[in-house]
């Protein structure tokens, strides 16, 4: 249970990630932080990864996972990672991989040897009709054998999917639109409940779709009371900004050095709003103070919180360290 906190503070973190980049190979449908190839090619460098490391392991989490974006894009970068986490003795439960780098069998085997001599013992392979848009399935493959060779264990997120993606042509990609036919026009719709999807970035946009909107007010109307998944520790994430991802509401930033301390009103106004007050707080700030008006329909809370924060950052100008970074609203 979440406690009934009323001062906005991050006490303790549980289990979460380092995000390496937020560019990717695919733009998946389902992404929480809208990667895609059109984001900046940057990637954590190792002072900002010592920040964020220090700072995970003194409020009492000592193994990460590293993720994205892809982080087999900057492989120079990944090694450091990978060095940098190790040397510092925090352990390092899986890298993520969308496996788009695979070229062929010898190449991905001195890869991931390259990465096991450096402490890497588990990736976690993504395999999904939302990669499989933009990912042949040969890779993916490829990528499983190599680990074997490699000794890597593989963490195929999710296996469940590996027959239904495995019945496609795996040279080429293809659409949900294919697996709807294929598997029945409910394909989509039935993927919650056997995917673990947080509903936020992409996914909002894709799963609109299915389960539907509702305007402004009835959104409001049904969403009162503050936003306490911000206080969420059990799967957090920082980014390669030095940014603390709070719950799992993408395009929100706390500061890491701000993380374990009682956030204030006059640093991160938004935050505390949502915090205290709930999208219906957000809503009425955002109106009052920056002549927000809603121009379409919700899926969820957290649609028109994104909504709402896309417009600031794009459209007044909204310059603020709370949200951030700037490319999942232009990308958004
Ligand atoms: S879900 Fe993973 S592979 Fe897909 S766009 Fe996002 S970061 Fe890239
Ligand atoms: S409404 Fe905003 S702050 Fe609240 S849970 Fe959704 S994304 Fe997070």
């Amino acid at each position: 249970m979440l406690g009934r906190q009323s001062a906005f503070e991050i006490k303790h973190l549980h289990s979460g990630g380092v995000i390496t980049n937020y560019y990717c190979t695919s733009a998946c449908g389902h992404c929480l932080y809208y990667c895609s190839p059109r984001w900046k090619k940057e990637y954590i460098d190792r002072e900002t990864l010592i920040e964020v490391l220090k700072k995970i392991e003194s409020l009492g989490c000592r193994s990460v996972h590293i993720g994205g974006g892809e982080p087999f894009l900057n492989l120079a970068g990944l090694k450091m990672v990978i060095e940098t986490v190790r040397s510092l003795r925090v352990n390092i439960e899986y890298v993520e991989t969308n496996s788009s780098w695979f070229k062929e069998r010898e190449s991905a085997i001195e890869t991931l040897s390259s990465l096991r001599e450096r402490g890497l013992s588990t990736l976690l392979i993504s395999m999904s009709p939302f990669h499989n848009e933009h990912i042949p399935f040969y890779k993916v493959k490829g990528v499983i054998e190599a680990c074997r060779e490699a000794n890597i264990s593989v963490f195929p997120w999710i296996s469940e999917f590996y027959p239904e993606i495995a019945a496609f042509d795996d040279r080429t990609t293809h659409t949900v639109s294919e697996y709807e036919e294929k598997y029945g026009d409910n394909y989509l719709s039935r993927i919650p409940s056997r995917y673990w999807i947080h509903f936020g970035g992409r996914a909002l946009k894709t799963f609109a779709r299915v389960y539907g909107t509702r305007n402004y007010q009835d959104t409001l109307s049904a969403n009162k009371g503050g936003c306490r998944e911000l206080l969420d520790v059990s799967h957090f994430h920082c980014d390669l900004y030095g940014n603390y991802i709070p719950g799992l509401c993408s395009g929100l930033a706390i500061r890491c050095d701000h993380v374990g301390t009682a956030l204030s009103q006059n640093d991160y106004p938004f935050l505390t709003t949502l915090f205290r007050e709930g999208i219906g707080g957000l809503g009425a700030l955002a109106a009052s103070k920056y002549g927000f008006e809603p121009s379409r329909e919700y899926m969820s809370k957290c649609d028109l919180c994104f909504d709402i924060r896309k417009y600031l950052v794009l459209q007044v100008g909204v310059s603020s360290r709370e949200l951030q970074p700037r490319g999942f609203y232009e990308n958004g």
